[in-house]
């Protein structure tokens, strides 16, 4: 199917919509520039092919979170002083399966932000095509330089409250920035302690305790398997070309790991300090010394720099280097209008996202105004939560997959995103929008459901 969109002529339905979309989320900007990217596809989509969805003012509903919750997580510090941090969980959509979408612990959190990511997880979910509903949780609590005890009582605090809003056909939370298998770890401990019952009420569990294999490597590996396609799409091979990527966590190391397996040259890491820049490409066991580094706490990489000839920039981004293929791995709004120009401008012909929404409104439209391919995270991304949902599946029939079941399923997973994406966002010229397509193709299977499920 071709649908046009004209994005500087929109409807009147359009701007009303994000007139309403505005009145109603004041200072959530994050959260409108999210429903806003989607509704340029999804509206002259539904103006044009399906006007019932416009009827049962889908979008309208979808935008709403079906409940939010908020709640205070008191703790004691290592020096018996009293803590006071906001936890949160964003429950966006059940329409097709229990909601599903991680924890974030970063100060920078806040209501736009973890309703801007619900929102997202609603089309990623739908996208791999498991029975996945969508939402997102968090708190503004710092994990960095905490002790491993503080981090521990903080979590048990956090489920002590969370507790009683999740379980395994409710809401099933996940890791995300700032909450690792550590945490996980720790919140599984108080919930099976406050309930005394071991079932799949998280994702991202230790391989030893219900966790699938391959689930910390799925983010960053599905991203690949995406990019792969994407180049096979234009006939090009990954071989040899020149990616960069930000980030250092775990998305940004398994997505390095694959592209130097599949024989792509990866120059960079970053954190939110600086840029690690390595010329000669980064070897597996580069990237594993950068790991050991990163849990050590170190910042700028010195010992890395000492070790081999590179670079650590400090308050510069990845950006700044002329590559064939830009990874964005770390957070939202971390590329800009003027990266995507430099990006575009040195040759670079293939940006997907590992993060989440990491591309500005503006680069977003400038990379595909040049038309350079593009791959958005809620279809790039996804084969995390992909992978959650086969932990799922494992939990519920008490199975433990092998490593090679769960990644041929994740490869499987990604090609079908890839399939959806070519299908609702194929261009007359022929050149696929794949946020065009994702954005489709992810809210056709919710708003089905959400009609046959009447109004509510
Ligand atoms: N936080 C990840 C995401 O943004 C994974 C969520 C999950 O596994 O539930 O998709």
């Amino acid at each position: 199917i071709k649908i046009k969109t004209n994005y500087s002529n929109m409807s009147q339905k359009f701007k009303s919509f994000i007139k309403l979309l505005k009145e109603r989320n004041p200072n959530q900007p994050e959260f409108i520039q999210a429903v806003t990217e989607v509704a340029e596809d999804v509206i002259p989509y539904m103006e044009e092919c399906n006007p019932a969805f416009l009827d049962e003012k889908i979008l309208e509903r979808i935008m709403e979170p079906e409940r939010v919750v908020s709640f205070r997580v008191c703790w004691e510090d290592d020096n018996g002083d009293i803590q006071i941090n906001r936890g949160f969980r964003v429950q966006m959509n059940s329409a097709i399966g229990p909601y599903k979408g991680g924890l974030r612990f970063s100060p920078t959190v806040n209501l736009s932000i973890l309703k801007f990511l619900a929102f997202e997880q609603v089309f990623k979910n739908s996208l791999t095509g498991l029975p996945l509903g969508g939402g997102k949780g968090g708190s503004d609590f710092d994990p960095r330089n905490k002790s491993n005890k503080e981090i521990m009582r903080f979590c048990q605090s956090f489920m002590t409250e969370l507790s009683r809003h999740i379980g395994s056909n409710v809401d099933v939370p996940a890791g995300d920035i700032g909450v690792g298998e550590r945490e996980i770890g720790y919140l599984f401990g108080q919930y099976k302690r406050i309930r005394n019952e071991f079932t799949g009420i998280l994702t991202g569990k230790g391989p030893g305790w219900g966790g699938s294999l391959i689930r910390p490597e799925a983010t960053g590996y599905g991203l690949l398997y995406f990019v792969e396609q994407m180049l096979y799409e234009r006939n090009i091979s990954i071989k040899g070309k020149v990616i960069t990527i930000s980030g250092s966590g775990n998305v940004a190391q398994f997505a390095a790991i694959k592209a130097v397996n599949l024989g792509a040259k990866v120059i960079t890491v970053s954190n939110s300090d600086g840029v690690l820049h390595d010329k000669d490409g980064f070897t597996i066991d580069k990237i594993h010394f950068i790991t050991k580094l990163k849990n050590k706490g170190s910042r700028d990489f010195k010992e890395y720099t000492d070790l081999y000839d590179s670079t650590f920039t400090p308050g510069k981004t990845p950006w700044i280097y002329p590559c064939d293929i830009a990874l964005p791995c770390a957070t939202q709004n971390e590329l800009d209008t003027e990266d995507a120009a430099f990006l575009i401008k040195n040759g670079c012909f293939c940006i997907a996202e590992g993060a989440n929404m990491p591309c500005t409104m503006g680069a977003v439209k400038l990379i595909l105004k040049s038309g350079i391919s593009y791959a958005p995270g809620k279809a790039a991304n996804a084969g995390g939560v992909a992978v959650s949902g086969l932990e799922m599946s494992q939990n519920r029939i008490g199975q433990c997959w092998t490593e090679e079941k769960v990644d041929a399923k994740l490869k499987h997973i990604m090609h079908d995103i890839h399939n959806t994406c070519t299908h609702y966002g194929k261009e007359e010229s022929g050149k696929i929008n794949y946020l065009k397509g994702a954005n489709i193709g992810g809210f056709i299977k919710v708003a089905k459901a959400m009609c046959a499920q009447g109004i509510v």
